[in-house]
Formats: C-alpha cells, structure tokens, sequence
C-alpha cells in the first residue's frame, strides 16, 4: 500500500510486523520490524547508519524500511551488574547531533 499524494497524512498510528528468526547453533536471534502507517500504509524507514545484519548491534536491510535487531533472553541474576556498568555515560542526543 502506498500513500495518496492528494491526501495528507499525519501518520496517527502503526501496525508493527515482527519476524524472529535465530541462527543455527547459536545463542542469538534477530527481530527483523517492520513498520507502516495504519491510517495510510505508508512505509516507515529507520533512521540507522549501519547496512547489513550483526550479532553484535542493530542494522537496517539497505532502505532502512526493515530494522535487524539482535537479541538474547536476558538473564536478570548475570546481567544486573553488567546492566548498571553499561549505564554510565548513558545518554539520550538530540536528533541529528553528534556524538562526542
Ligand atoms: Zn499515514
């Protein structure tokens, strides 16, 4: 579905599709999502610089419409002190700055 020129849409809502897929003989699955617009079917593209598929981090197929996700069940006895480690320097930045 795509969007009508003539009709503007302000993108009120959206339907999320999500296929899990793991790799063989690992410990690691990836969340492929996939968003549009409910109101007009518009596809929505995410905003993430990295192309291609990583256990390591989040990547997007080569249009930015299909976000790849790893992930792992979270284990919260073992992560917790590795959690609150990863916590310093945690930061939220404004859109389009950069990272210093
Ligand atoms: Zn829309």
């Amino acid at each position: 579905m795509s969007q009508n020129p003539d009709t503007l849409c302000v993108h009120p809502d959206f339907t999320a599709n999500v296929k899990v897929c793991r790799i063989t003989d690992s410990d690691v699955w990836y969340a492929d999502v996939t968003l549009h617009c409910s109101s007009c079917g518009a596809v929505m593209q995410f905003i993430c610089p990295s192309k291609g598929l990583s256990p390591d981090e989040p990547m997007t197929n080569v249009d930015g419409t299909e976000l790849r996700a790893p992930f792992k069940p979270y284990n919260e006895s073992l992560e917790r002190e590795r959690v609150l480690d990863d916590l310093f320097g945690f930061g939220v930045r404004p859109p389009g700055s950069a990272v210093s």
